[in-house]
C-alpha cells in the first residue's frame, strides 16, 4: 500500500527485485506494454512500494524502481475472465447442492509472527499488537472508519510465532518466502494466513489474489512495524493490513488502469492516473468524473488519510469470495 519513509536501506543490496518495478509507472501514462516485456510478472500477487519520497517534491517516474506490480491491462483480463469462469463454476456446484451464496462472511484469520530473536527490534511484537490490527479490520470492513460496509469480519484463531533468521526479512518473490509459506500456512481457502516480519525493498506489505486452486503461497505478507502501534511512521495504524486483505479478496488498486479502460473493474471509484501518496487535497488526475479516491484504502496514502471502501469493492469482494473462497 503506501510509501514508508526511507527507512532501512541497508536492506536495498541484495534483495530479489523487481522486473515488476516497471509496470506501473508504464501503465499510468496509457501504454499498452509488449507482452514480454511483462510476462515475469505474477498476475496473483501485488506488492507494495515504501516510500523514498518523504516529502511531495517527487517526480513522475522518480519512484519507478519502488512501485510494485501492478497488473498489466493483459493480466487483469485474464484475472477478469477467470472470475467469470469461477462463478460459472461455483453456480453449478451450488444448484447441485442446493446451496446458497454467502451474503456475510467471517473469516478466520491465522497470524504468523516472524521473529530474528526475541527482542522487539527482531520482531516479537506484543499480542496486543495484533490484537489492535484484527480490531482494525474489522473497523474498516464493517464502514466503521466511514466507508462502506462489507460482508466481512475477522476472526483470530492463532498466533504463530516463529524465529527464523533466514525468513527475516521477508524477501518478497524469494525461496525463502516459499519455503516459509510451505512450511506455515494454514487452513483451507477461506483461512486468512497473515506474515508479520520486516520486509524486503522497503516494502509494506504484498498479498496473493484468490485463484480457483488454493496453493500455499497464498496469504498476505506485513510489514510488523506497520501494526497500530508500530515503528513505521505515517503506516502504523494498521491500513497497510486493511489494503493487503483487500487484495487477497479481489480487489484491485483504485489506480489500477490508470484513467483508460475499466481500471479497477468498480463503478464507484473515480479513475486515477498513478498512485497518490501522503494526502493530497484536491488531486484530480483524470478528466473523467470525481477527483481521485485518496482516502481509498486501496490508494497508496498515509494511513491518516485512507478510511474508506466503496460500495462496488464491497460488491467485488462478495462476489469474488463467492467465486474462490467460499466452502
Ligand atoms: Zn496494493
Amino acid at each position: 500500500m503506501g510509501l514508508r519513509p526511507n527507512l532501512l536501506t541497508r536492506r536495498t543490496a541484495g534483495v530479489a527485485s523487481t522486473t515488476l518495478a516497471l509496470l506501473l509507472s508504464t501503465a499510468a501514462v496509457g501504454v499498452v506494454p509488449a507482452a514480454s516485456a511483462f510476462s515475469a510478472a505474477p498476475a496473483d500477487a501485488c506488492a507494495e512500494p515504501a516510500d523514498v519520497h518523504s516529502d511531495a517534491r517527487v517526480k513522475a517516474g522518480a519512484h519507478a524502481k519502488q512501485e510494485p506490480n501492478e497488473l498489466t491491462a493483459k493480466e487483469t483480463r485474464e484475472r477478469e475472465a477467470d472470475l467469470a469462469a469461477a462463478l460459472r463454476e461455483r453456480a453449478n456446484f451450488r444448484a447441485g447442492a442446493g446451496a446458497a451464496a454467502l451474503a456475510a462472511v467471517t473469516i478466520p484469520v491465522v497470524v504468523h509472527v516472524i521473529q530474528e530473536d526475541g527482542t522487539r527490534a527482531g520482531g516479537n511484537i506484543p499480542d496486543s499488537m495484533i490484537n489492535s490490527q484484527i480490531s482494525v479490520l474489522n473497523e474498516a470492513y464493517s464502514g466503521g472508519t466511514g466507508g462502506a460496509a462489507t460482508a466481512f469480519s475477522f476472526q483470530l484463531q492463532k498466533i504463530n510465532r516463529v524465529t527464523n533468521p533466514a525468513w527475516y526479512p521477508i524477501v518478497q518473490g524469494s525461496s525463502a518466502e516459499r519455503s516459509m509459506k510451505t512450511s506455515l500456512r494454514e487452513g483451507g481457502k477461506n483461512t486468512l494466513n497473515v506474515y508479520l516480519g520486516e520486509l524486503s525493498d522497503d516494502l509494506l506489505g504484498w498479498a496473493t489474489f484468490p485463484k480457483r486452486r488454493l496453493d500455499s503461497m497464498d496469504g498476505v505478507v506485513v510489514l510488523t512495524e506497520s501494526l497500530p502501534g508500530g515503528t513505521a511512521t505515517n503506516y502504523n495504524q494498521g491500513d497497510t493490513g486493511t489494503h493487503e486483505v483487500g487484495h487477497w479478496l479481489n480487489l484491485y488498486h483504485t489506480f489500477q488502469g490508470g484513467c483508460r479502460g475499466s481500471g479497477d473493474g468498480v463503478s464507484d471509484t473515480p479513475a486515477e492516473a498513478e498512485p497518490a501518496y501522503q494526502c493530497p487535497t484536491g488531486r484530480d488526475t483524470c478528466t473523467a468524473a470525481g477527483l481521485d479516491p485518496i482516502t481509498n484504502f486501496m490508494d497508496y496514502t498515509y494511513d491518516t488519510c485512507m478510511y474508506q471502501f466503496t460500495a462496488g469493492q464491497a460488491e467485488r469482494m462478495l462476489t469474488a469470495w463467492n467465486a474462490y473462497r467460499a466452502a
